[in-house]
């Protein structure tokens, strides 16, 4: 279902008042259904001794967030610099971080070994002679090839950029090993957004098989198994969410029989994004013009730059009236931003009740890979980022972007060159 129920009955009694304290457009997240849905993870993991989920930071990249998920226990997956900063602002050390990054620099590395390092987790074996200091434990991102086949969003594995591909994984561990290392994980990542948790399951048992032939090329044994993110949520209101117990009891089951085979056990990382946040978040808009031509345009005071799925990947997002919830749909209609690109529309001949200025349209699930994609491009601006604690009051957790902003990169001593 989209928008967790029990966060719209939360925030539409409350939602007009907020809107005139804070003004539109605004993301805002739910803490009561964050904390609920960490620990639906936790509860179906549980039977894993060293179970840890990794948040992947770029899914919701905000302190106030990050703070919710180190409370919970949870490390933080990041895949930049920056993301690696935030991580660190909220108190992550050494093994609370799992660093994934590819194509990565000098600067990328040097950051991840500063302040007590992080997890390394290596996209590539032409990394290996170029990571500063090799740290104890060390893992690599598997990329199986034609083994496999993706789903849509993230595509076919021999297509990806990612990973290390199976001809090279036990080269990748006996030079790691040989220079120093004396942990190990082992990562992958083949999924976005996917319901049918079967397919977690299979990507557990290729994982596993990956490490009992290292176990047995090399004699390797590994700290942890890494299944990567990609959990799905349900965006569309047919739709029916991801069966997590069922995937942790079979994921359970291949990790038993696997310590029937190896005699031990590693432990469970995940690095979920989308399922923790996505459904925690709303996108608040204004309905600020109407406009009648082929179509019918609902102009809305928030862009693409708030919101960039459906223009990228033409995703569908849950769109509530508020206070028209049960009003019978109107005829089809455009949401759309104000931007010189025609693809930024929030909504695509949507079945909506009759809108008029002024009216507020909560887009749903924009709590993962939301606010955090958005863009400057024609000048737009970002919005505000809101928090609905667990207490009812409602914390701005980062401010909309102001035009200073927008002309600071502008603002700089006066440099010039002049080659010969
Ligand atoms: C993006 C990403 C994730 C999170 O993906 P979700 O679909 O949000 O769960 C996890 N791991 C890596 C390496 C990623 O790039």
């Amino acid at each position: 279902m989209p928008m967790f129920k029990s966060f719209e009955n939360r925030l539409s009694p409350i939602l007009k008042e907020i809107v005139e304290h804070f003004g539109t457009p605004f993301h805002i997240y739910d803490e009561v259904g964050i904390r609920e849905t960490g620990q639906d993870v936790i509860r179906a993991f549980s039977g894993f001794g060293g179970f840890r989920e990794y948040f992947a930071v770029k899914a919701l990249p905000n302190p106030s967030i990050l703070k919710i998920m180190k409370d919970m226990g949870f490390g933080f997956d990041c895949s930049s610099i920056a993301e690696l900063v935030m991580a660190r602002r909220v108190g992550a050390r050494g093994q609370d971080i799992m660093f994934t990054s590819n194509n990565t620099s000098h600067d990328e590395f040097k950051v991840a070994a500063e302040d007590g390092g992080c997890i390394l987790n290596l996209d590539d074996i032409t990394l290996i002679p170029k990571v500063p200091v090799m740290p104890d434990l060390i893992c690599f991102r598997y990329n199986p090839g034609p083994r496999r086949t993706g789903n849509s969003i993230i595509g076919n594995p021999v297509e990806s950029k990612y990973g290390v591909s199976h001809d090279q994984i036990l080269e990748a561990y006996g030079t790691v090993r040989d220079r120093g290392a004396k942990r190990f994980g082992l990562h992958t990542m083949l999924v976005s957004n996917e319901l049918h948790y079967e397919y977690m399951v299979e990507t557990t048992q290729m994982v596993l098989d990956i490490a009992e032939w290292v176990y047995r090329e090399l004699n390797i044994v590994f700290d942890f198994i890494n299944i990567g993110g990609g959990l799905g949520i349900p965006y569309r209101p047919d739709q029916k969410p991801l069966n997590l117990d069922a995937m942790a009891k079979e994921i359970r089951e291949l990790f038993l029989k696997f310590k029937e085979h190896n005699s031990y056990m590693p432990k469970l990382f995940l690095e979920s994004g989308r399922y923790m946040t996505g459904p925690h978040g709303v996108l608040v808009v204004r309905a600020i013009n109407r406009k009648e031509i082929y179509r019918q345009y609902i102009g809305v005071d928030a862009c693409m730059s708030a919101l960039m799925r459906p223009a990228i990947y033409g995703a569908y997002h849950h769109i509530t009236v508020l206070g028209k919830e049960s009003e019978p749909p109107a005829g089809p209609v455009d949401v759309v931003g104000s931007l010189c690109e025609n693809n930024d529309k929030f909504a695509i001949l949507r079945m909506l009740p009759h809108i008029e200025d002024g009216d507020l349209l909560c887009i749903h699930d924009t709590g993962a890979h939301g606010h955090a994609m958005g863009f400057n491009y024609n000048g737009r601006l970002r919005p505000k980022e809101l928090l609905l604690r667990s207490d009812g009051s409602v914390e701005l957790i980062r401010r909309e972007e102001t035009i200073d902003d927008y002309f600071a990169t502008l603002d700089y001593e006066p440099k010039v060159f002049n080659p010969i």
